[in-house]
């Protein structure tokens, strides 16, 4: 059982428009995400202890009717004594996305959006997918009954494919890049054949993985100064400053948002060249190239709100090199027993470079955020053995 839903209306993140909650809605006229808005007035007390899954803050939550879960958060966060020591970082943590359904993080925004588009009366669903979202939404599609296609690019490996399909899903290959994908789910969602559910394109996975910053706030005490994440189309960044807002905004603590950097490849860095230029949007990366499939997005809907909660929070954006990514699968793997995505890997190869630069210091606490598993990766991991 979850609380309520507090969920009130939508915002748009860049104009002064607002909507109700009463319908399926993709981004603003102005061309923005929504950003769903709670009633927090008389702020609810914190969460009830107890409950296992993302769910247990309903409050905050958007649901109606019936929750679609398949166990999603509460993901376990734990110290990284052996790795920290390798890096001359005595507070190294981790938090392990990989123990999510479908091995991923992706599941806890798939969670939020298909309970809401469900009882938001959506007959079908859609979207574009470097990897994992595709198998994710067709796990929460398959639990709620609701037809799934999911468009990802030709050379996509193929586990992530054959998770999407034996989850039911219908799974287009186009000879594109992921945001070239989400034209073709755009011009579907126009002709009535489904609903668009890319990311920030409707409001509601981003509040399903805004719930890692909630569990990083009660799951570390203290909280960590530096939280590395690894950014595609940057959902979860956004969400966990979303959530430290909301956090403040209720009285559950007056701390400020760790400092939040956006790890990218150099084979696909828009958001590292943006925040370096000063620029609030990014430029399309042309040519996007990285094993990390989750971070090969060469242009992000959400462009803007990465590079405004990077800077709010006085975090800064890097890229690593492929080779330091497949050394940071094998230590985070080898040393602390992480099943380890490249996405993963590439925080390992952030954290050195910052520890070099003297950003970080031996003692700052820095969290990891691990978003997903090694399993669909095979050439990655391939790579990372030796074995090519
Ligand atoms: C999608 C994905 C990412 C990128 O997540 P965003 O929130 O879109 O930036 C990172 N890691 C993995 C494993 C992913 O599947």
């Amino acid at each position: 059982m979850t609380s309520p839903s507090r969920l009130s209306h939508l915002e748009c993140s860049a104009c002064e428009a607002t909507a109700d909650i009463d319908g399926l809605r993709n981004l603003c006229d102005c061309g923005a995400p929504w950003l769903a808005r709670y009633d927090i007035d008389p702020a609810p007390r914190k969460p009830p202890p107890g409950g296992n899954s993302m769910w247990r803050y309903g409050e905050l939550l958007p649901h109606r009717g019936a929750v679609i879960s398949l166990g999603e958060g509460m993901t376990p966060v734990s110290r990284l004594p052996r790795l920290g020591a390798s890096l001359g970082m005595a507070n190294l943590w981790a938090k392990d996305e990989s123990q999510n359904p479908t091995t991923s993080f992706k599941a806890r925004g798939l969670s939020a959006a298909v309970t809401m588009a469900k009882a938001l009366g959506a007959k079908a669903l859609a979207l574009p997918t470097a990897g994992n979202a595709g198998g994710a939404l067709a796990a929460y599609g398959a639990r709620a009954g609701l037809p799934v296609h999911v468009f990802m690019p030709a050379d996509t490996p193929e586990p992530f494919e054959l998770e999407a399909r034996l989850h039911g899903a219908e799974v287009t290959r186009l000879d594109a890049l992921i945001d070239e994908c989400g034209a073709r789910v755009k011009e579907g969602a126009n002709e009535g054949r489904w609903f668009d559910v890319s990311t920030l394109k409707e409001p509601y996975r981003l509040e399903g993985k805004k719930t890692m910053g909630f569990e990083i706030a009660e799951q570390l005490d203290p909280l960590p100064e530096v939280v590395l994440y690894p950014t595609g189309g940057g959902t979860g960044l956004i969400g966990i400053a979303k959530a430290f807002e909301e956090m403040r905004a209720m009285g559950w603590l007056d701390a400020a948002t760790p400092k939040l950097v956006a790890v990218q490849m150099d084979g696909c860095a828009p958001m590292v060249r943006a925040f370096e230029s000063g620029a609030e949007r990014a430029v399309r990366w042309e040519g996007a190239q990285t094993l990390a499939y989750g971070l090969r997005v060469p242009q992000a809907v959400g462009d803007r709100l990465i590079l405004s909660s990077v800077r709010d929070s006085g975090g800064r954006a890097v890229s690593v090199a492929e080779g330091a990514m497949f050394d940071g699968m094998r230590s985070l793997a080898g040393l602390e027993g992480i099943s380890a995505s490249p996405e993963a890997g590439a925080l390992v190869a952030a954290a050195i470079r910052l520890r070099e630069e003297e950003w970080i210091d031996a003692s700052t606490r820095v969290l990891l955020l691990c978003t997903g598993s090694w399993h669909k990766y095979l050439d990655a991991a391939r790579v990372a053995v030796g074995r090519v």
